[in-house]
């Protein structure tokens, strides 16, 4: 297995955090503003508690502030839905994030839709769906954004390439369509009733896998010299009695045999979501002050 197969999004993910933390001191600098985001979590789900921690750390670490809300289980939608008014009117929070999922008294959509689009720095508000969807700019979503980073890194220009994204979820398959329709790739979304996914897998240059299965698809499902991103994080006994490991979407083992190039699981993807949060953080700090985005 040669090195250069594996795609680095642990070590790419530095670099951007790296990018993000210069254009931060440089927007405190020369404008007096510390970009602020907000998250905002209800209850006590742990992989949420976690993935929150290592947020607030890297965000205070890239220069920003880390306002978090954290709200007990039993909170009602309308209690939700009044932090998040008054985060929309806070002039320090230029970043809202609700942590998903929400208890079951929630209805996730009502809060996602009652964020303020211009601070909904996950990119699933409806009005930033629908400029992603229209080509415009806004919020894109922060796993697929990454996603493309990697990709273009990796190929330069998209252009013509036959892009497979199996799963077709808001969060990640349907924007991630988007985004390399955006890049001029021919795309399929594949899901739970595609017929013949190995075949339909076999014809991509790029195949994105966001479904949540371990090690669904396998080696000969890759097309020889295909670029693999692997979106999947799952929790599945380890190699040891009691222990566990995760392991992505992807049987890696088998598929790098075959990929080009490919994401492994940890230190593939998962980096790269929290390092584009901070870059939509900083971003949307630079719009709402009408400041010019500079080198992210
Ligand atoms: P969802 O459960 O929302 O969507 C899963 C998708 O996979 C659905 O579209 C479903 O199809 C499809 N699917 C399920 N089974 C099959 C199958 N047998 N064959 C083909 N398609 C199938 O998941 P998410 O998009 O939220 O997440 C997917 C994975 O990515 C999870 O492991 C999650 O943990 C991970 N993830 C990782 C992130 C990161 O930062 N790295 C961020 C977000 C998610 P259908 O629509 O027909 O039901």
């Amino acid at each position: 297995m040669s090195d250069n197969r594996i795609i680095d999004g642990k070590a790419f993910a530095a670099g951007l955090r790296e990018r993000v933390a210069v254009e931060t001191d440089r927007l405190k600098a020369d404008h007096g503003i510390v970009p602020g985001l907000a998250a905002v979590l209800v209850g006590e789900d742990p992989a949420s508690q976690v993935y929150v921690r290592n947020k607030n750390r890297q965000m205070v670490e890239a220069g920003m502030l880390s306002l978090g809300e954290t709200l007990p289980e039993d909170t009602t939608q309308a209690d939700l839905l009044a932090v998040i008014d008054k985060l929309n009117a806070d002039p320090a929070v230029n970043g809202i994030l609700v942590q998903l999922p929400l208890p079951s008294q929630i209805d996730p959509n009502s809060v996602i839709d009652a964020i303020d689009p211009a601070k909904d720095v996950d990119g699933f508000h409806l009005r930033n769906a629908g400029l992603l969807a229209t080509g415009r700019d806004g919020m894109v979503p922060c796993t697929p954004l990454g996603c493309r980073m990697l990709l273009e890194d990796r190929l330069g220009d998209l252009t013509g390439l036959n892009a497979v994204i199996v799963g077709r979820s808001n969060i990640v398959g349907k924007p991630m369509a988007q985004l390399l329709l955006d890049a001029n790739c021919t795309v399929t979304v594949a899901h739970s009733r595609t017929d013949d996914l190995p075949e339909v897998c076999r014809e991509a240059d790029i195949l994105v896998v966001a479904v949540g299965r371990p090690q669904m698809i396998k080696g000969d499902w890759i097309k020889p010299g295909g670029t693999v991103i692997d979106v999947g994080i799952n929790r599945v006994p380890g190699r040891e009695e009691g222990k566990t490991r995760l392991v992505g979407d992807v049987d890696f083992e088998a598929a790098v045999e075959y990929a080009g190039g490919i994401t492994p699981v940890p230190g593939g993807v998962g980096p790269m979501t929290i390092a584009c949060l901070l870059r939509n953080t900083l971003v949307a700090a630079c719009r709402q002050n009408g400041v010019e985005v500079l080198g992210i």
